[in-house]
């Protein structure tokens, strides 16, 4: 027998049901390609041209019979692959991360309850709530749906929406779900919904019959791409760097053997030299760096509950000037509560309901809470919805005014043109009741208010306004009675019904206790705030004062906005920072008039509407919580839990990430100043090689985790929020810092080249004088780590500063070197000779003193207040 379907008592699958289902089907998704294997990772990394000169070093060292030499490199490969692996892996730990998280969301019903899931758990069976800017996610068959239309352009290539409409009884549910149905995505009026697909309109309950590959889009094998690799500015600034510079090294490279072949008629040790040579100048760290710093930033992003969905903006963020934020949740918990009531009849007066907290409400409120709650869903999810219901729970129990059995017949919803909506009910006798509620203007319009009473409303409202209430109006209309329940009776739109104003509704949103203090912080950063909210420019204007963000007088009103002329709104855009009754469309136009002014803005947004403003600004922020899934789309970031703070954290973090790679990338390219010219001046003063492959293998083994782990790993400087935002067009290394860090490097490499040149003519040998030589660079090596910790701070001042990953990369330099210098084995390997402790003092002390005056420099600009 075919039965109408009851939506009020889905109950949806049991939890325990729905993880049984999953265990036998599977994940909700399609096997994706972009999971790199340990293997595949492991294959890149013998690509290196690291591993490759290794490999051919040793390779000339078993060709000239020395088979010690070819294994210690060898050993030397495994290692670096190995700090390869472990970085890689670290990198794609964290990517993969994101993927997770930032795969599509589904709410469901489960055990009669509505929850928000991940996507990728929804099985077969579950009873999927689709919204407007929803992505669908399974296939499923809709069993409720008022104005549901969906975009199922990705499986049809048709870009117009199609109609959906609800099965219309059991009967045809149990058909549709049948295994042999033959309906395929296209076409209006079919009660089906597919995977991947966008709802544009409406709203809809269905039920899942297919999940993963079994889906319309996993036979056609498309998988919605979350994550999307893309090349910052950085990166390809820094590839064209290191392009040229990689051409420079290979020329020197070449040159080397040359000289060395024809000078010393000694080709194989001249081939040696050069690819120690190369060794030692090939910047291949650097896009490493790169690509490690960013990733790992947005792995650190995802622990403030701040996700990445284009990892460049890891970057952009700290040079943000404006943050343009949406007030209702963001900077106030979207929690509401009804405060205070107005009515005129039977005279115009106001109600306080928290001052009469255990009283009863008195009777002439009775009706605006009835048809408040009339113009609400049954089963509400709006934050507004819920505080009247709730004071209809508290209050009006028992009385008449609620309607539990009456039945929906239509819903208008609300618009951007008119900020109202209303609910068509019909009671058992059959009567028909239209609730409205929205914006009080919107209502007033609907009720034909005249000039008069307008002004006479606005008094009230501001009333409420002021104190910092959102202020919804409630009107009521009586609908011509009829018999059979055609929809099509019903008018097109909400003006048609004559409708009668019942009185006003404020309600308190508190603020989220931690935006003052972030809003300071801002400010302290040289960071604009913008306040951005559909409510009234006084309630903003209040809420603007409880946190403390500035001027809390002015406000512009989007309809304003968008009258103003091009000059009016560039001059107005400058000083303003509340924009009140803006509908999503009008966000645009700020972040555009912003964008003109030479700010970097960062815009968040949750509806399908904000998408275009989202995508504009420099850093699109959806709201990961109440956010559509077109918002998460178009955005850059996505914040998990919906807190301002959240993101003045992350641009916290967007500052520290980019100050650390400053100094990971001052420290690389500084070190790699005395190894090449280690190596390189030795051939021409036709002195012994110092550094051999074996030497610079083992730098590597320092360098490569110090510019990446330790670096990365560095505390915040104190300073980072209390200075103006990074100026995007300035490079990450400008002259001033190119400069410094070429000079550190140039300093070392004169003591290195002081010691080896005292030690060799003062009559010590040449191993004796390697070794110093060797020593002094480790030595200054691990200082020039320490001093790059910070440009502002000393080196003692940073040793209170934590940072794990640093003493391991120390001690484990100590370590090696104090091995390779004192196990006789290993010394014979490195080519040393036997280093007295006055030798190691001498090291040691011009070591430290090749570093010296940088940190002098430090105290020295302080002094003076640079930093
Ligand atoms: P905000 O940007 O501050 O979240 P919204 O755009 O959500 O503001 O809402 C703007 C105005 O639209 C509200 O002040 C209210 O008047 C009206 N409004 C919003 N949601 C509803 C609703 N569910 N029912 C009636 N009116 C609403
Ligand atoms: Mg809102």
């Amino acid at each position: 027998m075919a039965h109408q379907i009851e939506i009020n008592s889905i109950s949806g699958l049991s939890e325990s049901e729905a993880s049984v289902r999953l265990k036998q089907a599977g994940y909700n998704e399609l096997p994706s390609t972009q999971n790199r294997s340990m293997w595949k990772i492991a294959l890149e990394s013998i690509q290196e041209p690291i591993f490759l000169l290794l490999v051919g070093c040793g390779a000339i060292y078993l060709f000239l019979g020395d088979a010690q030499e070819a294994l210690i490199l060898l050993g030397f490969v495994f290692l670096i692959v190995g700090i390869n692996l472990y970085q890689e892996q670290k990198t794609e730990k964290s990517l993969e991360a994101l993927r997770d998280l930032s795969s599509p969301r589904a709410l469901v019903i489960r055990d009669g309850e509505r929850q928000r899931i991940a996507g990728r758990e929804v099985v077969s069976g579950d009873i999927v709530v689709l919204a407007e800017g929803d992505r669908v996610s399974a296939d499923a068959v809709v069993l409720w749906s008022t104005q549901l239309s969906v975009d199922e352009s990705l499986l049809t290539g048709e870009s117009l929406p199609v109609r959906k409409r609800a099965v219309e009884d059991s009967l045809e549910l149990e058909l549709a779900t049948q295994p042999s149905r033959k309906h395929r995505p296209g076409g209006d009026d079919f009660p089906f919904v597919y995977s991947g697909t966008l709802v544009v309109q409406g709203q809809g309950i269905a039920q899942v019959y297919a999940t993963g590959l079994r889906t319309e889009m996993g036979k056609i094998g498309k998988a919605l791409q979350t994550v999307e690799p893309e090349d910052t500015v950085l990166e390809k600034e820094t590839r064209r760097i290191v392009g040229k510079l990689t051409i420079v090294a290979i020329a020197i490279c070449i040159a080397v053997i040359v000289i060395y072949g024809i000078t010393r008629s000694d080709w194989l040790q001249g081939f040696l030299a050069g690819l120690a040579l190369a060794m030692a100048i090939l910047p291949n760290e650097i896009p490493v760096v790169l690509a490690i710093f960013l990733a790992l930033g947005a792995w650190r992003f995802s622990l403030a509950k701040v996700l990445t969905r284009r990892i460049p903006v890891v970057e952009t963020l700290g040079s943000a000037t404006v943050l343009c934020v949406d007030k209702t949740g963001t900077l106030t918990f979207n929690c509401m509560s009804i405060q205070q009531l107005f009515v005129y009849q039977p005279s115009p007066h106001f109600y306080d309901v928290t001052l009469h907290e255990r009283e009863p409400l008195p009777e002439a409120f009775h009706e605006l809470i009835e048809f408040g709650i009339l113009a609400s869903r049954k089963d509400p999810f709006d934050p507004m919805e819920k505080a009247l219901k709730q004071v209809g729970d508290d209050y009006l129990a028992k009385t008449e005014h609620l309607h539990y059995d009456w039945e929906i017949l239509r819903e208008y919803p609300l618009s951007g043109k008119l900020l109202a909506m209303s609910c068509v009910w019909q009671s058992p006798e059959g009567k028909l009741i239209i609730a409205a509620k929205g914006a009080p203007e919107a209502i007033a319009d609907l009720c034909h208010f005249d000039i008069q009473q307008m002004q006479d409303l606005e008094k009230h409202i501001s009333t409420m306004a002021t104190a910092g209430l959102r202020v919804l109006g409630v009107a009521k209309a009586i609908g011509r009675h009829k018999s059979d329940k055609q929809q099509n009776i019903l008018p097109d739109k909400q003006h048609d019904f004559e409708f009668q104003f019942l009185g006003l509704v404020g309600m308190a949103d508190p603020v989220r206790p931690t935006v003052a203090l972030a809003i300071a912080e801002c400010y302290h950063a040289g960071i604009r705030v913008v306040m951005i909210t559909g409510d009234y420019p006084a309630t903003a204007q209040n809420i603007a004062r409880q946190i403390g963000l500035q001027p809390s007088t002015e406000a512009i009103a989007g309809t304003k906005l968008e009258q103003m002329t091009e000059s009016e709104l560039l001059t107005r855009i400058q000083t303003v920072n509340i924009f009140a009754r803006v509908v999503p469309e009008q966000k645009l136009l700020i972040v555009n008039a912003l964008k003109r002014y030479g700010e970097i803005v960062a815009m968040t947004g949750d509806g399908v509407n904000d998408a275009p403003a989202l995508k504009s600004a420099h850093i699109g922020i959806a709201m990961g919580e109440r956010g559509t899934d077109v918002a998460r789309e178009s955005a850059d970031l996505v914040l998990l839990n919906d807190d301002f703070s959240s993101i003045v954290r992350s641009v916290r973090l967007g500052r520290r990430v980019f100050d650390n790679l400053k100094k990971g990338m001052a420290y690389t390219l500084a070190v790699h100043v005395p190894i090449a010219g280690m190596s390189l001046i030795p051939v021409m003063f036709h002195w012994p090689l110092v550094l051999l492959p074996i030497h610079i293998a083992f730098l590597h083994l320092i360098i490569d985790p110090a510019c990446t782990v330790v670096f990365e790993a560095e505390p915040e400087e104190s300073n980072i929020m209390n200075r103006p935002p990074r100026n995007p067009k300035q490079p990450l290394f400008n002259r001033h810092t190119l400069r410094l860090a070429l000079l550190q490097g140039v300093s070392v490499l004169v003591v290195l080249l002081l010691v080896f040149a005292i030690a060799f003519y003062s009559g010590h040998g040449e191993l004796d004088a390697r070794a110093l030589a060797f020593t002094t660079l480790i030595v200054s090596n691990l200082s020039m780590i320490l001093t790059n910790r910070s440009w502002s701070r000393t080196i003692p001042e940073m040793l209170r500063t934590p940072n794990p990953a640093l003493w391991w990369v120390l001690g484990g330099g100590v370590v090696f070197l104090g091995l390779v210098l004192y196990v006789p084995l290993l010394r014979h390997l490195f080519r040393f000779s036997f280093l007295h402790f006055d030798d190691l003092i001498v090291s040691l002390a011009s070591g430290l003193f090749s570093i010296l005056w940088f940190e002098g420099l430090k105290i020295w600009q302080r002094r003076k207040g640079f930093v």
